[in-house]
């Protein structure tokens, strides 16, 4: 009996965890912050570590018993430190908003002002975003992407902090499909002396796998999530300058949190030991070629992709005005045909975030289950096929078998299929 536990307890919750599981595996996943934990990462997260109460640091603790949390703890810092090569790491933060909220505590009093990426162009609502915490506890003046080449333009972003000498800049986004030049955000930090801030989230596992250019020692402080390029549990972490590490800590606890989430701890350590594997690497590089591919071939197929292209593991296009289709509808019947992705602004998209022009797409999931090259082209092919025929059901049910006999011969890591007969 698979999940005998839940079989017992609540097997309503069971069906839902495996008809999750079939979804996750008969899907074509391109939620470019979504990806497949491994076993071993899922293993960790389901442990009795969440059954402790760890309050503080390792060595420094409230309540006794942390022998071994300890040691989990220590590892999970060790690894990070070493794998991003920053003198402090700090693994508590229960996600990537608390984690950069965490930042603004330490190193920020209210109402200083700050400058991160616009949300319309690709930045997260955490960085400085008008309804988020940090555009409501802090001074935001968003810098934007080039109106011509929907790039980030250093030269505007260097005038804009000339003028408003914010005390901190964010670099790092969710939306934005090009390689970020990160000492060209140290030069501007430091003319107008302002921290230097990156998050990571999106294309950690990028970084660590050296397909794209790494942020540190350069930055001041970083933060990751660990649940997305880098595959690990729903989690975040910061690394700083050995300078900050102290306020970091503080602003975790008593700053913002309570206890840790050791079970989360303990499958962040796991992943980032599988990060600093060969394969790894070739996973990461692999995202890359493969986001190339299928931006290739939607561009073949008259997409209009924001910036032209991708150098990364994301790709962002237009459907309004290049396809006749809001980005929600398109999302919808991609969704219907086996295709999942998410509607998402486009710069410059003058309509509103909740209906907006664009879908975005990424290949971290689908190279997670070894998809390359010859099945971004199909991919590639069913998009198109999908929004020339988004109305018609009969359609988008033959992609929707043809993608699902596709992704039988691509096993998803932490999902076996097995288990479902049992
Ligand atoms: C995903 C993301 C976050 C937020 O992470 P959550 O875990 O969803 O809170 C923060 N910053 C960036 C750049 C992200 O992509």
């Amino acid at each position: 009996m698979y999940l005998p536990g839940l079989a017992q307890t609540d097997p309503e919750i069971r069906d839902l965890i495996i008809a999750e599981e079939k979804r996750e595996w008969e899907k074509v996943r391109l939620i470019p912050s979504e990806n497949y934990a491994s076993s071993a990462v899922m293993e960790a997260t389901g442990s009795v570590f969440t059954n402790k109460y760890s309050e503080g640091y390792p060595g420094k603790r409230y309540y006794e018993g942390q022998q071994l949390t300890d040691r989990v703890e220590n590892l999970a810092i060790d690894r990070a430190k070493k794998i991003f090569g920053m003198e402090h790491a700090n693994v508590q933060p229960y996600s990537g908003s608390p984690a950069n909220m965490t930042v603004y505590h330490a190193l920020l009093e209210h109402g200083d002002t700050i400058m991160g990426l616009a949300l319309p162009h690709g930045g997260h609502l955490t960085h400085g975003w008008k309804v988020n915490f940090s555009g409501k506890s802090y001074h935001s003046v968003p810098y934007e992407l080039d109106p011509a080449t929907e790039l980030l333009n250093y030269d505007k972003i260097l005038e804009q902090a000339k003028e408003v000498k914010p005390k901190l800049i964010i670099a790092g986004y969710t939306a934005y499909p090009r390689t970020i030049d990160f000492a060209k955000f140290r030069e501007i930090c430091d003319a107008v002396g302002a921290f230097f801030h990156a998050d990571i989230s999106h294309i950690t596992g990028l970084i660590i796998g050296g397909a794209h250019p790494s942020p540190f020692p350069m930055a001041d402080t970083g933060t990751t999530t660990s649940h997305k390029t880098l595959r690990g549990p729903r989690g975040a972490l910061i690394v700083s300058r050995k300078e900050y590490a102290e306020k970091i800590d503080k602003a975790i606890i008593p700053g913002l949190q309570g206890g840790p989430h050791n079970h989360t701890t303990a499958a962040i350590a796991v992943a980032l030991k599988e990060a600093s594997t060969p394969e790894f690497k070739q996973y990461a590089q692999q995202v890359v070629r493969n986001a190339k591919a299928l931006a290739e071939e939607l561009n073949a197929n008259g997409f209009r992709l924001v910036s032209g292209g991708t150098d990364n593991h994301l790709i962002l296009f237009e459907t309004l005005k290049s396809k006749g289709i809001s980005g929600r509808d398109a999302a919808k019947a991609f969704d219907k045909a086996g295709i999942v992705t998410n509607c998402n602004t486009v710069p410059f998209d003058p309509s509103s975030p909740f209906n907006p022009a664009g879908v975005r797409i990424g290949t971290p999931a689908i190279t997670s289950r070894g998809m390359k090259e010859p099945e971004m082209k199909k991919i590639g092919k069913w998009m198109n096929e999908v929004i020339e025929h988004h109305a018609d059901e009969q359609v988008l049910a033959r992609i929707a078998a043809e993608v699902k006999e596709m992704c039988q011969s691509f096993p998803c890591p932490g999902i076996n299929p097995g288990n479902w007969e049992s």
